[in-house]
């Protein structure tokens, strides 16, 4: 650590030497140790690329401060208007901040213990962001740089999964992922690669010559020199996953409070004693930071802001569920000489579904939750396509954005605070934050527990169940099995979505499950209607129909994703009653 050689290195970078301190306004100071960077910058490149540099230079964090001409800093707000106060007044031993697939991992793995516990999203559904909005694939740990934290997370989590699908009932799969060398110079790092998937501790690795790849991989372009073959790469669905996860913790027990913006976390005597809130202000003796990309805001009311987020965005293109048929395993094209050291790389992953996805891209951009596409990303997305004979543009159903939470420091914050004894962060859970989720929340709750320990004996759950009742899905059941079930009740016979054959008894049973669907995406996580080819063209009516007179509210009160997004403004025809023609 040197502030003296980091100041003259970021004089350098900013057009002038150490004596003038660079041409443009930047100050840089140390504070509880880490580093704060603070001025003006022209562009966010410029500021991110500060921010690295200084992660070079072995403080605690990066506090990167630095405004950038033209670009308004965020401002964290609720998404539901100040209403009714639930909260208001309430106890909890422990408050989970963030419904993603960190937060709900953490909120089940809780749920094992003998504590009070409630989470806090701001949306009207758990993996509202980056949860929904990512590949599914359970890394196998091949591509975290060895010795970081997300290492080691991804591939504890990695064998975590497995059993833990089977508990909640969700679909697993591990077809493996493919690196494929697209020359003899990307085979020549084989052994490197090798050894890197040695250090990380990853669960085997094989050469495959280009005999095998096309043996396995039937339908890969012409012209490559075998793969870098990892078996222990998996898929789920993400936002099924997190979902299930909080679904089993809330039948074990914790309290979901949806809609519900963590604003303030009020200190007496350096420890956290109320959380405020939207809907209410409450104790908490424990407090877990997992709010994604505002985690470093989160950590800031409380007085811990010792890191900070930059947002890499990352655009992938769906492609219909055919395409799936094409493709064995998870494949991408790049070798360990060319991989970004930021970034895998992105290629092909065949979702649970069948569905290929492709991507995602990365880049540096503002924006904590933008979600917009543009066409130079899409086109980007299109060098993945050509992994395989088969796939081309004309399967796309749709894009979509996501954005990864990353630490100036690239890695995981997984920690009990040292500033607030009763603070846990799970913070600047960048990719492969959903392969880690079940290690990251394992010693969350671990240092949670320990920090419980002052004012509390904690002891195990026994009345813990670990298996999810899940809902039926009756296309992936015998036909024996459906006839009875659709005997029981008819709604079950009822198909809404021709694309995905979902039932509006199956729509019926997410808007009635242990955290209930209350909007069209969220209905849509648990039961998939809109999400085939027509993409919601069809069904959306009936669907918001069944929402309608699930929830008791007139038709155009139903949203998309809560306040703001109502999908119809009023009827179009109203007759002198007002009734419909
Ligand atoms: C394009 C893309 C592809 C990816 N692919 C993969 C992959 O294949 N495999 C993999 O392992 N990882 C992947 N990742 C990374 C993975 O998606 C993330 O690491 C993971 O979803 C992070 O989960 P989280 O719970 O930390 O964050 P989030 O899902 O963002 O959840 C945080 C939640 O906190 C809530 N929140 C924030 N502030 C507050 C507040 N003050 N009060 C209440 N609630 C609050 C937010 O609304 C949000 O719902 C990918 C990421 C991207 C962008």
């Amino acid at each position: 650590m040197s502030l003296s050689k980091l100041r003259a290195g970021i004089a350098k970078r900013t057009g002038g030497d150490a004596g003038n301190f660079g041409a443009l306004d930047v100050e840089v100071r140390e504070e509880f140790s880490s580093v704060v960077l603070e001025g003006r910058v022209p562009d966010w490149r410029l500021k991110v690329e500060l921010g690295w540099f200084a992660a070079g230079f072995g403080y605690k964090g990066v506090v990167n401060d630095l405004e950038v001409e033209g670009i308004e800093e965020e401002r964290l707000a609720p998404s539901f208007p100040a209403g009714d106060r639930p909260l208001e007044g309430r106890s909890f031993d422990v408050a989970i901040i963030g419904g993603g697939v960190v937060g709900c991992a953490i909120a089940r793995e809780l749920a094992k213990w003998k504590v009070s516990a409630v989470l806090l999203e701001k949306e009207e559904d758990v993996a509202a962001h980056t949860s929904s909005r990512n590949d599914g694939m359970i890394h196998d740990g091949f591509a975290a740089r060895p010795g970081t934290r997300k290492a080691a997370y991804n591939v504890r989590g990695n064998r975590l999964w497995e059993p833990l699908a089977g508990e909640l009932r969700i679909d697993f799969s591990r077809p493996g992922s493919l690196v494929v060398f697209g020359s003899s110079a990307a085979k020549a790092a084989y052994p490197i690669m090798a050894a890197r998937a040695k250090e990380n501790g990853v669960d085997g690795w094989e050469f495959w010559s280009r005999k095998r790849l096309l043996a396995e991989e039937p339908n890969v372009t012409d012209g490559q020199h075998g793969a870098f073959f990892l078996p222990s790469a998996g898929i789920v669905s993400p936002y099924r996953a997190t979902v299930a996860l909080a679904e089993s913790a809330a039948a074990n027990g914790v309290e979901f409070s949806l809609g519900t913006c963590a604003l303030g976390l009020e200190k007496e005597g350096g420890r956290i004693t109320r959380v405020l809130t939207n809907r209410g202000d409450f104790r908490a003796a424990v407090v877990v930071n997992a709010a994604g990309n505002w985690s470093d805001a989160v950590a800031g009311m409380a007085g811990d802001r010792f890191f900070s987020l930059h947002q890499r965005r990352g655009v992938e293109m769906i492609l219909d569920a055919n395409a799936g048929r094409h493709l064995n395993h998870i494949m991408a094209m790049p070798s360990l000489l060319t991989v970004n050291r930021k970034t895998k790389g992105g290629g092909l992953v065949k979702t649970v579904e069948g569905n290929v996805l492709v991507g995602p891209t990365a880049a540096e951009a503002p924006g904590r939750e933008n979600y917009a596409t543009t066409a130079a990303e899409l086109r980007e997305l299109e060098k993945h396509l050509r992994l395989n004979k088969k796939l081309s543009p004309s399967m796309v159903i749709t894009y979509f954005a996501g954005v990864r939470a990353c630490t100036y420091e690239e890695d995981f914050i997984v920690e009990r605070s040292e500033r607030v004894p009763n603070l846990v962060h799970a913070a600047g859970i960048q990719s492969p934050g959903l392969a880690s989720a079940p290690a990251v929340a394992e010693d969350v709750v671990r240092l949670a527990l320990e920090a419980l320990a002052a004012t509390k004996r904690v002891s195990r759950n026994a009345a813990f169940v670990a298996a999810r009742r899940a809902a039926p899905e009756l296309r992936r059941l015998p036909f024996a099995e459906r006839a009875a079930l659709i005997a029981k009740n008819p709604a079950y016979g009822r198909i809404v979505c021709r694309c995905e054959e979902v039932s509006e008894g199956e729509i019926r049973d997410a808007l009635r499950s242990p955290l209930p669907a209350a909007s069209l995406d969220a209905v849509k996580r648990r039961a998939r209607p809109g999400m085939g080819r027509c993409h919601g063209g069809f069904c959306t009516p009936r669907v918001m129909e069944i929402v309608a007179d699930e929830l008791g509210i007139p038709l155009d009160e139903v949203t998309k994703k809560g306040p703001g997004s109502r999908i119809a403004c009023g009827q179009t025809k109203a007759g002198a009653e007002g009734g419909r023609q």
